[in-house]
C-alpha cells in the first residue's frame, strides 16, 4: 500500500489509520484540505475487499468534500472517514465511541457526520467521546435528506430556467429515479410546483405511495433514461450517466441528488455535446452540508433552508460561465472550487493565485 503516491492522494494534509483492539475498529480518516475551515465529511462503513480499496475510497471522497464545501461557499474544508466492516454485522456503540476518540485527537481539524452505512444513532455514539461531530439529533440537524431534496428542487428550477427558459415548473416533466429519503421529498416539492412526475424504483411500496400521493406515472427501472421528460433526476445510484445511458436520454437536463453521477469525467463533455445541461452532482446535492454549517445553539431552520435554496444561484453561475468558456459544467465546477481555495491561500501566504 502506498499513500503519498496513491492515485487519489491529491496532496492530502493528513491521513490517519485508526486501530482499536478492544472494539475491533479499523478505520481511515482523511483530511484533504483545511484552507477554508475545519474538514467536514461523513463516515462511511463498508466491507471493503482490501485496505487499498478503503484507502482509495476515503482519499477520493475526502477531496470531493473539499470541492463540495468550496463551491457551496462554506468556510469548511474536506475530509472523510471509512470504517472497514459490514454495517449490518459489525456495528456496536463502542466501535463508534472508539472512532470518536480518534476524531477527538485531531483537535477539531476534522468534523465527522453520518454517511453510507452509518446513521444519526451511530453519530450519537461518536458524540460520547468527541464534540467534533455534526448531524446528530441532539444539538444537530439530524437527517439531511429534507435539506438535500430542497437543494435539488432549487437546482432543478435553475436548470430549467437556464436550459428551457422557463421560470416555472408548471407542466415540466421530471423523471425521478429512486424514491428513497431524497427522491420522495423531491417529488412532493416538484408536485407542489406543478411539475409532471415520471418515477421509478425497485420497491413497489414506495412506487405505490408516490403514485397515490402525486399522481406520478411509473416506468420500469431500465426505462427511466428513455422516458419522455424534460429533466432526468437521478436519486438512487452513482455512475448512471455513462456510454450506455447517454444515447438513451431524451431529457434536456440531468439534475438529481445521486453522488458520482458521471461514470467518468468525460461523460460531462458527452452530455454537453448532446446539448444536455448537467447540474454537477456535488453542487446540487450540497443541501445537507449547508444546513450542517448552520448547526449550533442558535440553529434557525428557516435561515438554513433559505441558504440551501441558494444552490440554484450557484448552479446558474456555473452554467453561465461554462457556456461562456464552452466548457462542461462538471469541469467548470471543479475549477471554481479550486479558484476559491487558491484565492484564500494567496491572500494568506502572499503568493499569486494560479
Ligand atoms: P435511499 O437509499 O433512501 O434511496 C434510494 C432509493 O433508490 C431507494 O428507494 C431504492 O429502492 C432506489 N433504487 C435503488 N436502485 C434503483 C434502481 N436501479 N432504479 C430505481 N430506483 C432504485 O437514498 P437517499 O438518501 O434518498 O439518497 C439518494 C441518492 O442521493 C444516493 O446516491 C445518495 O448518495 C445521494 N445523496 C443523498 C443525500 C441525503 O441527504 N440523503 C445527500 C447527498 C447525496
Amino acid at each position: 500500500m502506498s499513500v503519498f503516491t496513491s492515485r487519489s492522494f491529491a496532496d492530502h494534509e493528513e491521513v490517519v489509520f485508526c486501530n482499536d483492539v478492544d472494539t475491533g475498529l479499523k478505520a481511515i480518516i482523511a483530511v484533504h484540505d483545511t484552507t477554508l475551515g475545519p474538514a467536514l465529511g461523513g463516515c462511511r462503513m463498508w466491507p471493503y475487499a482490501s485496505e487499498d480499496e478503503a484507502l482509495e475510497d476515503v482519499l477520493r471522497l475526502s477531496q470531493g468534500m473539499t470541492y463540495k464545501s468550496s463551491v457551496a461557499g462554506l468556510n469548511l474544508g474536506g475530509g472523510k472517514t471509512v470504517i472497514i466492516g459490514d454495517p449490518r454485522a459489525d456495528k456496536t456503540p463502542e466501535l463508534f465511541e472508539a472512532l470518536g476518540r480518534f476524531v477527538n485527537k485531531l483537535g477539531g481539524a476534522y468534523v465527522v457526520a453520518e454517511d453510507v452505512g452509518t446513521s444519526v444513532a451511530d453519530m450519537e455514539s461518536v458524540r460520547q467521546s468527541t464534540r467534533f461531530v455534526a448531524g446528530t439529533s441532539e444539538g444537530g440537524v439530524g437527517d439531511p435528506s429534507p435539506a438535500t431534496a430542497w437543494g435539488v428542487f432549487h437546482g432543478i428550477r435553475a436548470s430549467v430556467r437556464h436550459a428551457l427558459g422557463k421560470d416555472s415548473l408548471q407542466d415540466v416533466y421530471v423523471t425521478v429515479q429512486g424514491l428513497g429519503h431524497v427522491g420522495y421529498i423531491l417529488c412532493s416539492h416538484l408536485h407542489e410546483a406543478g411539475a409532471k412526475l415520471i418515477v421509478s424504483d425497485i420497491h413497489d411500496d414506495v412506487i405505490e405511495k408516490t403514485r397515490a400521493d402525486f399522481g406520478a406515472e411509473v416506468v420500469a427501472p431500465d426505462q427511466v433514461y428513455a422516458a419522455d421528460a424534460d429533466v432526468f433526476a437521478p436519486c438512487a445510484l452513482g455512475a448512471v450517466i455513462n456510454d450506455d445511458t447517454i444515447p438513451q436520454l431524451k431529457a434536456r437536463i440531468v439534475a438529481g441528488s445521486s453522488n458520482n453521477q458521471l461514470a467518468e469525467d468525460r461523460h460531462g463533455l458527452a452530455l454537453r455535446e448532446r446539448g444536455i445541461l448537467y447540474a454537477p452532482d456535488y453542487v446540487i446535492n450540497a443541501g445537507g452540508i449547508v444546513v450542517i454549517s448552520h448547526e449550533g445553539p442558535d440553529y434557525d431552520e428557516e435561515a438554513a433552508m433559505d441558504h440551501v435554496a441558494t444552490i440554484g444561484d450557484r448552479l446558474s453561475d456555473i452554467f453561465v460561465r461554462a457556456d461562456g468558456e464552452n466548457s462542461p459544467t462538471n469541469v467548470m465546477a471543479d475549477r471554481m472550487a479550486e479558484e476559491r481555495i487558491a484565492a484564500v491561500r494567496a491572500a494568506r501566504y502572499g503568493v499569486a493565485a494560479e
